[in-house]
């Protein structure tokens, strides 16, 4: 009997292969616009479900999909999984013997491939790409994309030749696939890789399911400590440092706390840092402490949270950072702390570099961005999808929305806080600046003659956490300015505060970290002891067999199909593949054994009732 789904052929292969019942978003239109040879720009979030786009028209066109992918890391991963579903998958790189390269060439001449998974470099070998005249091909899938771009965060050089693919092979459609989507990255793909006749997709970069928080930063890493305790206790994570000595120091500290942390930075030792990934993508609840050199290709479901000890390079850098947690969609945590410093050791980096100025200028707008976003006044996700020119509505899930803050009339200590900078010459920074108002005779303030400023002393009666969340508006508002030494000094938007003439309303510091990140649903709640029982087996289970099949264990189901299994109960194979995420293979290898694993656990049930 064939249900309607079986007539459409890009349906039958979701559901029988990949085991999902229906496309989500932009899928469906997208495959079937590559399937009908069209060219596609694919722009989704992290987890939006890029892979389906080109992996379903790969297996309905005539012949092999080539996928270029810029880590891999992601290729040995995306080719395990495919393998896991049936799908005759493989990848072509640097890690490759010769001979079992060669043999991949020769199923691909064969026409034995679904997915051919290939690095830019590998691809780009006239070797490579006289094969792929030789043999039938179905498309060519452009991975991150963005990689074209010099702007962005993952510029590689290789990407820029990839128009060569257009030149040589102009029947063959192409699909190119980023989450970056602020508007500069885009019309760079579409130069860069001769997409000008391609269609676009946009898919929503809303990732409800990740609640976003920044706190002011007071001691960093007791900060991150309490909020991985509180939070996430025995969760995966990443936690993002700028410098490698700090990710060192962070990974080290919370291992002294009894977390379980590695650390990455590109100046690891490969293997070291090829040991740790694996350690971090096979393992359960590993925190992975990290430079930004960590992350692309990672495709972990299960990275609950996603914690910043520094700045990120920009609002892009921090979205795609923050878009590996919840892939899987259950509830995950962007977690930030932030501060003055922080915002001038940036600004220093810009001014400092050797770039030029044209760079330069991107550079501090894109800064501009971040610290609009650090410091916004209301919800955060308005802040972030209006940056990809996005519209939406207050969320309810971000610190914002869900503990407002409080703001208060600071128009004097603003013209204090103003007058001060003024008084000392312009080109102190946050710290003495703080002393004078709050009257500490430092010895630099001594040795200044600040002491003898009309506005020392001037402002006792406000905590010096508000000064320096005050300063830090002020700079935000584009109030004060940071020259290249970190010292502020004034702008010309300071000026209607300063004379009284406009007001300025500040966000009062709290007391305590906002409470309202505590109702996040850290783990996956149970309604009975029972249910909890029953869920262990089901990893149990998997874990057994991830074991046996050497995979990761999101690879055998993931948390989302296991708890299906436990919601639905399923006593026949048949209602074992109803379940979203049981495709036809994966019903084969593992279904009767998690279908044993919940008959055994109802029987048990029912004679535990029957007593
Ligand atoms: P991206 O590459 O955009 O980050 P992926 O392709 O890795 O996202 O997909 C993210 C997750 O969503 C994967 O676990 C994938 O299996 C799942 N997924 C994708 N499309 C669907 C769908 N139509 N129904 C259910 N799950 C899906
Ligand atoms: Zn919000």
């Amino acid at each position: 009997m064939n249900s309607p789904e079986e007539l459409d052929p890009a349906l039958s292969a979701l559901r029988h292969t990949f085991g999902y019942t229906a496309f989500r978003g932009e899928q469906a239109s997208v495959v079937s616009h590559v399937l009908q040879g069209g060219d596609a720009l694919v722009l989704m979030p992290t987890g939006g479900g890029k892979s389906l786009c080109f992996q379903i028209p790969a297996l309905l066109r005539d012949g092999c999909g080539i996928v270029v992918s810029p880590l891999i890391a992601l290729m040995q991963d995306q080719v395990q999984a495919l393998r896991q579903l049936g799908v005759r998958a493989a990848y072509l790189n640097s890690t490759l013997e010769a001979v079992e390269a060669s043999t991949i060439e020769r199923q691909l001449l064969a026409g034995e491939l679904d997915l051919l998974y290939v690095s830019p470099e590998r691809l780009l070998n006239p070797r490579c790409l006289g094969l792929i005249e030789s043999s039938q091909i179905a498309l060519f899938a452009i991975d991150e994309a963005h990689c074209v771009s010099q702007w962005g965060h993952d510029f590689r050089p290789e990407y820029r030749q990839l128009t060569v693919l257009h030149e040589r092979f102009p029947q063959i459609p192409r699909i190119a696939l980023t989450a970056t989507a602020d508007e500069a990255t885009r019309a760079e793909i579409i130069e860069r890789l001769a997409l000008e006749e391609a269609r676009v997709f946009i898919s929503s970069f809303d990732r409800p399911n990740i609640r976003y928080t920044v706190v002011e930063k007071d001691n960093a890493r007791r900060q991150l400590l309490k909020f991985i305790r509180t939070h996430h206790d025995g969760d995966a994570g990443i936690v993002y440092c700028l410098s490698r000595k700090k990710v060192e120091d962070t990974a080290a500290w919370l291992c002294s706390e009894a977390i379980q942390a590695l650390p990455y930075h590109a100046g690891l030792d490969a293997s070291v840092r090829a040991d740790h990934q694996t350690r971090f993508v096979r393992g359960d609840g590993i925190v992975m402490v990290a430079t930004v050199a960590f992350g692309m290709g990672i495709d972990k479901p299960d990275v609950r949270f996603v914690a910043h000890l520094d700045l990120p390079k920009s609002l892009e850098a921090y979205y795609q950072e923050t878009g590996r947690a919840g892939r899987d969609g259950l509830p995950s945590n962007a977690w930030m702390a932030y501060g003055l410093q922080d915002m001038v050791l940036q600004r220093e980096m810009i001014e400092q570099s050797q770039a030029p100025d044209e760079v330069k200028r991107v550079e501090r707008r894109k800064l501009d961005a971040l610290l609009g976003y650090a410091e916004a006044p209301a919800c955060r996700r308005e802040v972030l999808l209006r940056y990809f020119g996005e519209a939406s509505a207050p969320c309810g899930n971000c610190d914002m929305c869900l503990a407002p803050p409080e703001t208060f009339d600071a128009s004097l200590p603003a013209q204090q806080a103003l007058s001060t900078v003024y008084r000392s010459g312009q080109r102190y920074g946050a710290g003495h600046l703080i002393d004078i108002i709050l009257g500490r005779a430092s010895a630099k303030v001594k040795e200044r003659g600040h002491d003898q400023l009309s506005t020392f002393g001037i402002g006792k009666s406000l905590p010096e956490a508000q000064w320096s969340s005050l300063l830090r508006q002020l700079v935000a508002q584009g109030l004060l300015g940071v020259n290249e030494h970190g010292g502020l000094m004034l702008l010309e938007g300071c000026r209607g505060v300063l004379r009284g003439e406009t007001g300025f309303q500040a966000r009062r510091v709290r007391a305590a970290a906002p409470k309202a990140a505590a109702s996040v649903r850290r783990e996956i709640e149970f309604e009975s002891d029972e249910a909890r029982a029953l869920w262990a087996a089901l990893r149990q289970c998997r874990r057994d067999l991830a074991e046996e099949q050497n995979v990761p264990a999101y690879m055998i189901f993931g948390d989302a199909t296991l708890m299906q299994m436990l919601e639905h109960r399923p006593m026949s194979l048949n209602a074992m593949h109803q379940l979203s995420g049981v495709g036809d293979r994966k019903l084969d290898a593992y279904g009767m054994r998690f279908l044993e694993v919940v008959q055994q656990h109802q029987r048990r049930q029912t004679l535990g009732n029957a007593e």
